[in-house]
């Protein structure tokens, strides 16, 4: 390639005394190296008067020939150049002239309108960027300037397209109502980039594409086709979106021809509807989430310079994976809601009433039946538990149950929070008295669920409570036939019990006799059979009593001024009627200021205590009965020489139903378990404590003392 003539040699060559020809020669090499540069190239004189101009700048020009660029700058660029916003072009807006009053490099965009010729289709739109030098000559002065034309068409569209992805992007992220963002999408889309563009999604139960959002630049243009779509639309496969439906990637006519609207669409009217869409390239990209298709993006331009191509497609696809996680997550969201709803009519068609509390202790859901256990008008979704327990409370028989469900929830939570089985599961009953009278039990467990945490989401994955479940059932049937049950058997128990102590009682008598009077053997014999029988009975209906019997509490004590001492000696008496291998002595004051007790209650706890005394020392012998004053009341000591207990047990023996299994010589002896118990809820009523001492070596026995306060209160 001849390079090209440094300006000072151009002036020797000029200057000097060489021939036409090799000035001519090296013009022409000139022209020849403009003509190649791939820019398009403009000289303008000190006038502005175009000097000298390329084939490139022709051609961008929208010109044929270079004698139509020579001339006055502004009266060849003003006609088909605007500015990019299509404002005229001023003097002022030109950068050669700029450069020429300034005498620095000036860069400026501008829009030319190419009209329509033989090969470029109607007319195209182009933005073409100007940077125009000064030329100076050896002095300084400017002599003209270069102006440097290229077209930046293409760079513009990507950086416009680049912000319409942007925007595309904000706004499905933050979707709230899917239609809406899909009708904007769409409206931004022909507004911006496009000059149709459709969203249709796909319905897996009817197979078919339906239509979403459509639209055209101009107003009102997609509407027919839309309409269309929407009385038949397209099964995958069927049209031009179904044919992306059924691809897995872009399907493209960058081309579009009416034989390719023929084959696509399936009717002539829809062909005639396609063409008046006016689309001249068409873009469909299948919408793909992970459940699989959820729609189709298609995308028609109806302009050539905006003609769609392979990277608009690789633009389509970032916009469709941002619509597919839209309408993926909103159809899970129209899921979960289902899911709820259904929930919800299952819950309220239970038997039970159902509370869910969340981790924070709110109330997220209740159902129907535990609003009407309990009179809630409202919906007391939101409610903290101590609201909702406050609230509940007021229908209950006894208010203060209240303050047991705080409790026993709290100690649950706590206990939950490090033992899983602890804290899993935690009974309570109550009894409604309006608006419906009735007894019901309330069982709360934890929900177990993996910890979601925040702040390290690769932290290993661990179980921890995500809420609390109450069920209250409705058990008052269960309970009516236990009250009759226990009024029954009650009822029979103590009838059994007066003619027992009777048959007790005169059986020792006449045995008494018998050995006194040495009557035969046979007499003597079917009196003992008859006593131990009689015994035996008395201990049964005795256990049948207790395990019928509520556990006394504070307000179920009859309280009255009563002699202790003689409250002492009736206990022992009764106890004396059963037995003839023991002794029982009593050792107390003379005369003792009178308690305040429930006599019954206490008696019965006397003779509770006595009667293990007698059991528990089968080989007989003496039973003290220890009377005594004390600061804090009253403190009755029983003392066996009996088969004792060992120390470990000792706390234990005052539980419900619990007895000691440890040899041959105690599990001779009958009983339930809930002598014991039966003392220490009485004492405990009376405000007062009981407790047992023993070595646990046979023949040592053991001491049973009960401290009862002077005066119980209610
Ligand atoms: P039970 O019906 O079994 O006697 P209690 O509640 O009265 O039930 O007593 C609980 C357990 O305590 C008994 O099973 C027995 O083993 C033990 N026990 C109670 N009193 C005595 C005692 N005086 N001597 C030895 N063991 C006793």
């Amino acid at each position: 390639m001849t390079a090209l003539p440094h300006t000072s040699e151009l002036r020797r060559i000029d200057g000097g005394q060489h021939g036409a020809a090799v000035l001519r020669r090296r013009a022409a090499e000139l022209e020849a190296v403009f003509d190649a540069l791939p820019d398009g190239l403009l000289i303008v004189d000190t006038e502005g008067q175009v000097v000298e101009a390329n084939r490139a700048v022709i051609g961008l020009l929208g010109l044929r020939r270079k004698d139509e660029v020579l001339g006055p700058i502004t009266q060849i660029l003003r006609p088909r150049v605007t500015c990019l916003d299509g404002s005229p072009l001023a003097l002022a807006d030109l950068a050669g002239y700029r450069a020429l009053r300034s005498g620095r490099v000036n860069r400026a965009e501008v829009r030319v309108e190419v009209a329509p010729n033989k090969r470029d289709r109607p007319s195209t739109t182009r933005v073409l960027e100007l940077t125009a030098s000064p030329v100076h000559d050896p002095d300084g002065s400017v002599v003209g300037a270069v102006i440097v034309t290229r077209d930046v068409t293409l760079e513009r569209q990507r950086a416009h397209e680049a912000a319409f992805l942007a925007e595309a992007a904000e706004l499905f992220d933050s979707s709230r109502d899917l239609g809406t963002t899909l009708t904007d999408f769409v409206e931004r889309c022909v507004a911006d980039f496009a000059d149709w563009c459709s969203i249709d999604l796909y319905d897996d139960v009817a197979k078919v594409l339906r239509p979403a959002a459509a639209g055209h630049r101009e107003a009102g243009a997609a509407a027919p086709f839309a309409a269309a779509l929407r009385r038949r639309p397209l099964r995958v496969g069927e049209g031009f979106s179904g044919a992306a439906a059924a691809a897995s990637s872009a399907h493209t006519l960058f081309d579009l021809t009416d034989a390719a609207i023929g084959r696509y669409a399936r009717n002539a009217r829809e062909a005639t509807l396609i063409g008046r869409l006016g689309v001249q390239s068409l873009v469909a990209v299948p919408l793909r989430a992970e459940s699989g298709l959820v729609g189709v993006l298609t995308v028609g331009s109806a302009r050539p310079e905006r003609r769609l191509d392979r990277q608009t497609v690789g633009l389509l696809h970032t916009v469709a994976r941002r619509i597919a996680a839209s309408v993926e997550r909103e159809r899970r969201a129209e899921g979960l809601a289902h899911a709820l709803g259904r929930l919800e009519t299952a819950f309220d068609s239970m038997a039970d009433g159902v509370v869910i509390l969340d981790k924070a202790r709110r109330v997220v859901l209740t159902n129907a039946v535990v609003r009407r256990m309990f009179g809630l008008n409202a919906d007391p979704v939101g409610w903290s538990e101590e609201r909702l327990v406050r609230r509940t409370a007021r229908c209950l028989e006894d208010p203060e149950q209240a303050k047991e469900m705080l409790r026993a929830d709290q100690a649950r939570r706590a206990a939950s929070d490090g033992d899983r089985v602890a804290g899993d599961l935690h009974r309570l009953e109550l009894r409604v008295a309006r608006p419906r009278r009735c007894d019901l039990e309330r069982v709360t467990t934890a929900m177990w669920g993996p910890a979601d945490d925040e702040d390290d989401p690769d932290a290993e994955r661990r179980d921890e409570v995500v809420g609390w479940v109450t069920l209250y059932r409705d058990v008052s049937h269960i309970r009516d036939a236990q009250r009759v049950k226990n009024e029954f058997v009650l009822g029979a128990g103590r009838e059994l019990r007066q003619p027992l102590t009777a048959i007790s009682a005169y059986a020792v008598q006449g045995l008494r006799k018998a050995r006194q009077v040495q009557a035969d053997r046979s007499i003597v014999r079917g009196l003992e059979v008859v006593l131990r029988n009689a015994r035996q009975l008395t201990v049964l209906v005795g256990d049948l009593l207790e395990a019928e019997r509520p556990d006394v509490a504070r307000q179920d004590l009859v309280l009255a001024q009563l002699d202790v001492l003689a409250l002492v000696a009736q206990a022992v008496d009764e106890a004396r009627a059963v037995t003839t291998l023991h002794r029982l002595r009593v050792d107390a004051p003379v005369s003792m200021p009178a308690a305040h007790w429930d006599s019954d209650h206490v008696r019965q706890a006397l003779i509770n205590v006595l009667t293990n005394a007698i059991k528990y020392s089968p080989d007989g012998g003496q039973i003290g009965v220890r009377v005594r004053p004390h600061s804090d009341g009253v403190l009755v000591s029983v003392r066996d020489r009996g088969i004792g207990v060992s120390p470990d047990q000792l706390e234990r023996i005052f539980e419900r139903f619990y007895r000691v299994v440890d040899g041959p010589a105690r599990q001779r002896v009958r009983g339930s378990g809930l002598g014991l118990h039966l003392v220490r809820t009485v004492v405990r009523a009376h405000g007062g404590a009981v407790w047992a001492e023993s070595t646990g070596e046979p023949g040592q026995g053991t001491v049973v003392h009960l401290l009862l306060p002077w005066h119980a209160e209610v």
